[in-house]
C-alpha cells in the first residue's frame, strides 16, 4: 500500500501535479466538513431561492411603497411567514427575515387573542372586499409561504392550539422533496380548517419571465396539480419574491385565482386591490409585530 503511494507520489512529482493534488484535496475536504457541520441543508434551500433574484431586486421588494389610504379601505394587516423553526447558530440575517421561532410564533398567536384580534381566513376578507361584508374589528390575516415541512411541524400545531386559521401558499413542484410539505400533510391542514392556496410550480421570479407558456405553466400548471392533489378548487395566489406586473396579474386571472398577495407593506386594502394585496412580513420582534398591526 505504501510503495504504491510513494510511488504514485513521485510519479507525480516528477510532472510537477503534486502539490495540485494535495491542494485540491484538501479544499475538497475543507468544503466537505463545512458542508456536514456547518451548513444545515435547509439553508441551502432557502439560499438557492434566494439567489434566484439579485440584491437589487430583493432590496425593491423589502422596499415599502407608501400606502394609499382611501374612503373605502379596510384596515386588515395580512401577516406573512416564512419557515417557523427554532434558529441555529450563525444565520445570517436574510435567514433570519424568513424564519420565526416557534415560541416567538406562540407569542404572537398569544398577542393576538390577549389583544382583541380576530383572526380570519384570506378567503373571507376577499369575500368582504368583494361582497362588502362588514368584517370584525380588529381583523387580521395569517399565510405563510413556499411550503416548508417546517410549518406543519411547529405552526399547524400552534394554530389549532389557539383555534386559528391560516393560508398556506404550496410551491407545487417541490412537495414532497425533503424539507417541504408533503401531499398529505397538507391535506390534513385542508381538512382541518386551514386554506391552500398557489405560489407557482418552482418559484420563478415572475416579472422576468418573458415567455406566456412558461408563465402559464407555473401559475395555471400550479394551480391544477394542488386541485388535483387536494380534490377541490383553490382560488387564492401569492406571488413568489412578491413582485408582480401587469402580464404576471392577468396570467393570475387567466388562472382562475380570485386574489393575490404581494410582499409590498401594507394594512389597507380596497375592492381595487383584489391582486395586489399588501402584507406584513413577520420577525421575531415583538415590538415591532405589536406596533405594525396596530
Ligand atoms: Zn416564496
Amino acid at each position: 500500500m505504501f510503495n504504491w503511494l510513494r510511488s504514485f507520489h513521485f510519479a507525480l512529482k516528477d510532472r510537477n501535479l503534486h502539490f495540485f493534488l494535495y491542494g485540491s484535496i484538501l479544499v475538497l475536504g475543507g468544503l466537505l466538513i463545512r458542508q456536514i457541520y456547518f451548513v444545515k441543508p435547509v439553508d441551502l434551500y432557502q439560499e438557492a431561492l434566494l439567489s434566484k433574484i439579485s440584491q437589487f431586486d430583493l432590496e425593491q421588494s423589502l422596499q415599502q411603497v407608501p400606502e394609499t389610504i382611501k374612503p373605502d379601505s379596510i384596515k386588515v394587516p395580512i401577516l406573512i411567514y416564512h419557515s417557523v423553526r427554532p434558529h441555529s447558530s450563525g444565520e445570517t440575517a436574510m435567514q433570519l427575515h424568513y424564519e420565526v421561532a416557534p415560541d416567538a410564533f406562540e407569542s404572537q398567536l398569544k398577542y393576538l387573542r390577549d389583544n382583541g384580534y380576530t383572526v380570519i381566513s384570506l378567503e373571507y376578507l376577499v369575500e368582504s372586499l368583494s361582497d362588502n361584508i362588514t368584517l370584525p374589528p380588529k381583523s387580521i390575516v395569517i399565510t405563510f409561504d413556499d411550503g416548508w415541512k417546517n410549518q406543519y411541524g411547529y405552526a399547524f400545531p400552534l394554530l389549532k392550539k389557539y383555534a386559528d386559521t391560516a393560508t398556506f401558499f404550496i410551491t407545487s413542484d417541490y412537495v414532497g422533496g425533503g424539507y417541504f410539505l408533503t401531499w398529505d400533510q397538507i391535506r390534513v391542514m385542508d381538512n382541518s380548517g386551514m386554506t391552500i392556496g398557489g405560489h407557482t410550480r418552482t418559484h420563478p421570479y415572475l416579472v422576468s419571465v418573458k415567455d406566456p407558456a412558461v408563465l402559464k405553466n407555473e401559475i395555471t400548471g400550479s394551480k391544477l396539480l394542488i386541485e388535483k392533489q387536494i380534490g377541490h378548487s383553490i382560488d387564492l395566489f401569492a406571488y413568489p419574491y412578491g413582485h408582480y406586473n401587469d402580464t404576471v396579474i392577468q396570467a393570475v386571472k387567466d388562472a382562475g385565482f380570485r386574489s393575490a398577495r404581494s410582499t409590498y407593506k401594507g394594512v389597507f386594502h380596497t375592492s381595487a386591490d383584489l391582486y395586489t394585496l399588501k402584507g406584513l412580513e413577520v420577525t421575531d420582534d415583538m415590538k415591532a409585530f405589536a406596533s405594525s398591526i396596530q
